[in-house]
């Protein structure tokens, strides 16, 4: 299981299915990837990173800032519809995650109470709409709703989010699961490990436990999920 993001002035897709494919070693089920251009959009199989390539095939994948996301299935079957990105609800944003959810099953049943509907049975769909909820309950921004949200489940994640309504931003956290910023020219990258940054940067920073990443408009900031900013850890790798 891996994920790998990209921001910048490159098309994302290659650059996310390359990256994609260098953690194929970490074994995975299935596979996906968002990318955002005006609208959100989704593709994802079940299966290898080249059936996800041959599906997304010549359909219109133009865009400067996406994620993708291969996956070991802990929670729902490996098919398509548990394959990561996962939408919220409203499908203004989406998440990809490695980890597990533990408290997915209240959370859940909560956020159903509430009117959310569930495409998946996945822990993560729960996260991307326990996010989306706070968001609406505070109207607040993404990067504060993520921060809330990460006070409320008990797990292990690497997530990005992405959202419709919030352009040029991407926002990062982890706990448990491994994530590392790739810092290049105008452009930054996000992956399970360095192998799919180090054809682009060799600058790289080690996100820690309970921190927080957004990067927005050529920014990066990273704070603590108390919303104390930190001074990124910039480390050159030699090659
Ligand atoms: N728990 C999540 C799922 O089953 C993520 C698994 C992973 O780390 O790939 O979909």
């Amino acid at each position: 299981c891996g994920i790998v993001a990209y921001i910048g002035h490159r098309e994302a897709c290659p650059i996310i299915i390359k990256g994609l494919k260098r953690l194929e070693y970490r074994g995975y089920d299935s596979a996906g990837v968002a990318l955002l251009n005006g609208d959100l959009n989704v593709y994802k199989k079940k299966g290898k990173v080249s059936d996800l390539q041959a599906f997304i095939g010549d359909k219109d994948t133009h865009s400067h800032i996406g994620m993708g996301h291969t996956r070991w299935a802990t929670h729902g079957e490996p098919n398509d519809s548990n394959a990561h990105p996962h939408y919220s609800s409203s499908g203004r944003i989406a998440i990809i995650h490695n980890g597990i959810i533990e408290n997915y099953a209240s959370l859940k049943t909560l956020l159903q109470s509430k009117g959310f509907t569930f495409y998946s049975d996945t822990d993560t769909e729960v996260f991307i709409n326990l996010i989306e909820d706070i968001q609406n309950e505070n109207n607040c921004t993404l990067e504060e709703a993520v921060r809330l949200a990460l006070h409320e489940v008990v797990g292990a994640y690497a997530i990005v989010v992405l959202s419709k309504e919030e352009p040029n931003q991407l926002i990062a956290a982890r706990k448990g699961s491994p994530l590392v910023i790739g810092v290049g020219k105008d452009e930054f990258f996000l992956a399970s490990d360095a192998t799919p940054i180090i054809e682009y940067t060799n600058e790289v920073v080690y996100v820690n436990d309970y921190e927080i990443v957004v990067i927005k408009d050529g920014k990066l900031n990273i704070k603590t999920r108390e919303d104390v900013p930190t001074t990124p850890y910039i480390q050159t790798l030699q090659i």
